[in-house]
């Protein structure tokens, strides 16, 4: 039997891997959830999960919930609040995997943490991972921790690899990753109308349902740049190795090309819960819930070269991973806070690409080598960026 915490309990992923957890109680037992705000659905969660901890990071809401619980059958779940509670039960003894579900730079202290204490993480948070880079591969190796990646491109890849292979190796034999893109609802928009969509048009995408952060990057496709950067640091691989390809109908999850000419690539449906139970499974197998894949209501296979006009956030991932040190961090940061500011609707979709690039040009090269100066980069960029909506909106 494991203990699981689900950082991001509430979120599209933290809901799929209970799904996952339910169908499979005799091989994991919930030890924590955490959640944000969200403590309407916590509590259901907690209902049919009944883990130990709980954590409500914003403290008032905490303070609601806690009166909640203690009223309730299951008042004797320990319910924490603030940031540093997250660390704490990640790090829990009988806590084995920790599903790093947050979503941005919010989860990479307890997806650090989880590293630093040799348990297996379950990485869907790419933001952490794009932020700290080598110190995070630096920690997953120092613990002895196993790095399990949940991005459905990713874990296609790391399904593809040689047998025995653990992230942050190096594949001598795998010359290039073929990382696959849907390309988002704005494949084919005109690109003269993509200053009009709106949050609710960025968010509908056409074949994964998903968080509203990573739905607005996936219109925009700095979700595949952060996936190519991501790549990059847990397949040891470097940016000219990872060949983007736009892939519409969303079956093949990314390719491995090896020496000899093959590619293996691994397929499914759309659906998370599939890289969720391979790594929760892993190194065996078992039922994750998902119908099979029916081929031929697939039809055909489309693949296309990704158009860097249309999508400038990718090309700027490129340049921030071509730059090094702390401008992925700057990428991150300046793409979060435009991204909110365009679910706010204080910016346009086409200001995106626009306040992440001004931003990045603000910062010169340095290098990334410790934890506070990465976190420092982190928040000097979101201060940046504000200051270039103000200006865009003055
Ligand atoms: P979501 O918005 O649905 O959920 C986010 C979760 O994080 C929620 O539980 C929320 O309570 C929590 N959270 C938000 N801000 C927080 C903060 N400041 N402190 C603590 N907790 C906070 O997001 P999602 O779609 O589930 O994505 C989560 C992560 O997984 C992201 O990094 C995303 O890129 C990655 N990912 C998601 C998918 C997907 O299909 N949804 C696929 C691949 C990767
Ligand atoms: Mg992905």
């Amino acid at each position: 039997m494991k203990g699981i915490c689900i950082l991001g309990a509430t979120g599209s992923i933290g809901v799929s891997t209970l799904d996952v957890v339910a169908r499979h109680s005799h091989l994991y037992k919930v030890i924590a959830l955490t959640a944000n705000t969200n403590i309407d659905a916590l509590y259901e969660q907690c209902l049919e999960h009944h883990p130990e901890f709980v954590v409500v990071v914003d403290k008032s809401k905490a303070l609601v919930f806690e009166e909640k619980i203690k009223k309730s059958s299951i008042a004797d779940i320990k319910v924490l609040s603030g940031a540093k509670a997250l660390e704490q039960v990640a790090t829990l003894d009988n806590v084995d995997s920790v599903m790093a579900a947050i979503v941005g730079a919010a989860g990479l202290l307890p997806s650090l943490a989880a590293a630093k204490a040799g348990k297996t993480i379950l990485l869907a948070n790419k933001e952490a991972l794009v932020m700290s880079g080598s110190i995070f591969m630096q920690a997953v190796s120092d613990s002895g921790a196993q790095l399990l990646p949940i991005d459905s491109e990713h874990n296609a890849i790391f399904q593809c690899m040689p047998a025995g292979y653990k992230t942050g190796m190096q594949a001598k034999e795998a010359r290039r990753i073929l990382l696959t893109a849907s390309g988002g609802p704005f494949r084919e928009t005109p690109v003269e109308q993509l200053v009009n969509v709106t949050p609710d048009q960025a968010v509908a995408h056409p074949n994964w349902d998903m968080g509203r952060k990573i739905s607005v990057d996936s219109a925009t496709m700095m979700n595949k740049g952060l996936e190519m950067i991501e790549a990059c640091i847990l397949f040891n691989m470097t940016p000219d190795q990872i060949q983007v390809v736009i892939h519409p109908q969303s079956v093949i999850h990314s390719m491995v090309d090896y020496v000899d000419g093959t590619v293996l690539a691994q397929m499914g449906n759309p659906d998370m819960r599939i890289p969720i139970a391979y790594s929760m499974a892993w190194p065996k197998r078992f039922d994750s819930g998902v119908e099979p894949l029916n081929i031929f209501d697939v039809g055909r296979m489309d693949f296309q070269e990704p158009d860097l006009e249309r999508f400038p956030c990718l090309r700027l991932a490129y340049e921030a991973i071509a730059a090094g040190g702390i401008m992925p961090t700057i990428l991150n940061a300046a793409n979060e806070i435009a991204v909110e500011a365009f679910l706010n609707e204080t910016v346009r979709f086409t200001d995106i690409p626009v306040i992440i690039e001004g931003c990045m040009k603000q910062f010169g090269l340095k290098s990334a080598d410790t934890l506070e100066i990465i976190l420092e980069a982190d928040q000097q960029a979101r201060q940046v960026s504000l200051n270039i909506i103000a200006e865009l909106n003055h």
